[in-house]
């Protein structure tokens, strides 16, 4: 038998040269020591009563998860007063786009997004083959709407609008989504990804709560990882119209949804004044950062999500070193700038000597 010549996987396996391409998924570095604020976590514990509820379905781990996740959809749809067909709920709402993406985009369409932004928007959309066409941030760092409208060709079956923007968390606000959608044809897909919706105050952002059958072509996304404090159990949900959710339903994985997620998420909703109440306490603290990192003459963007972005640029490497040697772990995005989590009270002042640091040098 003769063996095959090595492909430049190093295989003699024929393996789809995009997907070889593709960087590894590189998690937020764990913190051995100091502050964990590089995945954008929620720093408080579990709740006890979620922690119970979820012990309980651990005795039922034998069986398979609730594949309709009939609960916890229930839930959502009175909720947001929809029906419950207008609700998808997933493994996250990475999962979600990810099905979002093989029920719209194939082999030689295109998935128009603002960059820099989520990391998994590019990864997703070579999964099915797809082309991505990313629209470069405006110089404050926020989406450009305008333009993304204007890249939008006859091939785009998808175009992502992250508000706040994950890692410069500046917002669209509700006159800017209005104009996209109305220069938008309506037989593109168009999702709202609102993983930080719960921590947004200002009233000019774009909020899905208000967009609910607006538009034919629209879905909004939300995650119970960020605000709801469960990102370890993977839940997150998409509200939407039913002939789209359909679609998106067809390209799950099966059964990834656990039942631990969805009842940690079920408890959740039930416990939702304890979580809004954490929540106005991360978003006291954003705003105390902000203010201060102004003081100290950061030209930062004014954050609406759990966490701030420094444009350091090509002093991207130094800034994170300076983190470090505050006990911050914080999140490089080479060659732009870092992006920090507002975590745990006693970080924000080791924050704030290490941002002075940096700006004096
Ligand atoms: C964190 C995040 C998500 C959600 O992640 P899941 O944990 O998969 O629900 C989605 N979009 C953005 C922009 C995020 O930052």
């Amino acid at each position: 038998m003769t063996s095959a010549p090595l492909t430049p996987a190093g295989s003699p396996v024929r393996l789809r040269p995009e997907i070889v391409a593709l960087p590894a998924y590189k998690q937020g570095e764990a913190a051995a020591t100091g502050f964990k604020l590089s995945s954008n976590e929620n720093p408080f514990d579990p709740l006890p009563g979620v922690l119970d509820a979820v012990d309980a379905v651990t005795r039922r781990m034998h069986r398979y998860p609730d594949a309709s996740a009939g609960e916890i959809t229930a839930r959502l749809a009175a909720s947001w007063d929809v029906e419950t067909d207008e609700v998808i709920v997933g493994a996250g709402s990475v999962a979600l786009l990810v099905q979002f993406t093989l029920a719209a985009a194939g082999q030689g369409d295109e998935v128009v997004y603002s960059w820099r932004s989520f990391e998994a928007y590019p990864w997703m959309t070579v999964l099915p083959g797809a082309t991505a066409v990313p629209v470069p941030n405006t110089p404050d760092h926020r989406h450009d709407l305008v333009a993304m409208a204007a890249a939008v060709t006859d091939r785009t079956r998808l175009v992502i609008v992250c508000s706040p923007n994950n890692p410069t968390s500046a917002v669209v606000t509700k006159t800017e989504f209005e104009v996209f959608m109305a220069a938008v044809p309506s037989d593109v897909l168009v999702i709202l990804d609102e993983a930080y919706a719960e921590f947004v105050t200002d009233p000019e952002a774009v909020s899905g709560r208000e967009l609910v059958r607006r538009y034919p072509n629209l879905v909004m996304l939300r995650t119970f990882s960020k605000a709801y404090g469960l990102a370890g159990l993977r839940i997150g949900y998409g509200i939407g119209p039913t002939a789209v959710l359909a679609a998106a339903r067809t390209t799950v994985m099966p059964l990834s949804l656990t039942d631990h997620a969805q009842t940690a998420a079920v408890a959740s909703l039930d416990r939702a004044d304890e979580l809004h109440e954490r929540v106005a306490n991360i978003v006291a603290r954003r705003d105390q950062v902000w203010n201060a990192l102004v003081e100290q003459g950061w030209d930062v963007p004014r954050p609406h999500g759990n966490f701030v972005w420094f444009p350091t640029g090509a002093r991207t490497d130094e800034a994170m070193a300076v983190f470090r040697s505050h006990d911050i772990i914080a999140r490089a995005y080479l060659p732009d700038g870092v992006r920090v989590t507002i975590g745990e009270e006693e970080s924000v002042q080791k924050l704030l000597y290490a941002s002075q640091e940096i700006i004096g040098r």
